[in-house]
């Protein structure tokens, strides 16, 4: 593992990138998942590499909508498992949520390391990995229709972080309220979800944790009215717009 100071300028990236490289070295990160590392590094780095006004909008919607949820699910895959498992499993216990294994490139032995990553930074339960649990979602070809039946499938909110565009159009098509975690506000996944928090999923899912905390207090009418607000579309040109005055200050000073 390469030693990184921590006066290095762009030491926090660099770590999170370790983690990544930790990852793929014990099994838990496809190749692909490398590539989209490197995709949310640049579109982090376009918006200023912190959580913007738009991203803690669509936090502040997402732990609403978690909060009023009766059977969420929190979908995992490899990116995820290196990056934040006990983030994640903190999440599912505010939120009284499933976790599921649901990898894109489907491979056993990485479901597996990534089953015994997450229990063992607390997770009781991981679904999508038992034999004779899975069933499909239609809509979507291949290996990536398959959930859990008792998890995404019979959920009414699941949580995608960094997925793809036609996982998220299905589960939009299967009647779920989808909430993802992407950098890039310009894709598909983005586009798709019903809440996009368009931030370096490592730096707000502890905020999220702490929204639904604060927020398990409030009263459902309220709860209600934040989702009612909250407009994606308008929400995602607030993202876009974040990095074009970045680009703008940066094209003063650069
Ligand atoms: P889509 O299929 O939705 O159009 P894509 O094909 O461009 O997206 P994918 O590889 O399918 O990209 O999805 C990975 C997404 O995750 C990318 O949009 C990337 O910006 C984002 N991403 C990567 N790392 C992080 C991270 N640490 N936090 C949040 N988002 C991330
Ligand atoms: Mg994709």
């Amino acid at each position: 593992m390469q030693i990184i100071p921590k006066s290095h300028p762009r030491a926090k990236s660099l770590l999170i990138r370790e983690k990544l490289v930790n990852g793929f070295d014990n099994g838990l990160v496809a190749k692909e998942g490398l590539l989209a590392q490197g995709r949310g590094e640049a579109f982090d780095y376009l918006l200023g590499e912190k959580t913007g006004k738009a991203a803690m909008r669509a936090i502040k919607a997402a732990a609403a909508q978690l909060l009023l949820a009766e059977m969420p699910v929190i979908s995992v895959n490899g990116n995820i498992a290196a990056l934040c498992p006990k983030q994640i499993v903190k999440l599912s216990k505010q939120i009284k949520g499933k976790i599921e294994v649901n990898l894109f490139y489907t491979n056993e032995n990485r479901k597996q390391a990534i089953v015994k990553t997450l229990k063992k930074n607390g997770a009781s339960e991981v679904l999508g990995s038992k034999i004779g649990s899975s069933t499909k979602l239609s809509g979507i070809d291949s290996a990536r229709r398959i959930v859990d039946k008792n998890g995404i499938f019979v959920a009414d909110v699941v949580v995608v972080p960094l997925e793809d565009g036609d996982r998220t159009t299905a589960l939009r098509k299967a009647g779920k309220t989808v909430i993802t975690f992407d950098l890039n506000p310009l894709s598909r996944t983005s586009q798709t979800a019903n809440i996009t928090i368009v931030d370096n999923v490592t730096r707000s899912v502890d905020l999220l944790v702490e929204e639904c905390k604060k927020m398990s207090k409030n009263n459902k009418k309220s709860l209600y009215k934040i989702i009612a607000d909250f407009d994606n579309k308008k929400n995602l040109r607030e993202s876009v717009n974040q990095i074009r005055d970045n680009l703008t200050r940066r094209s003063k000073i650069a």
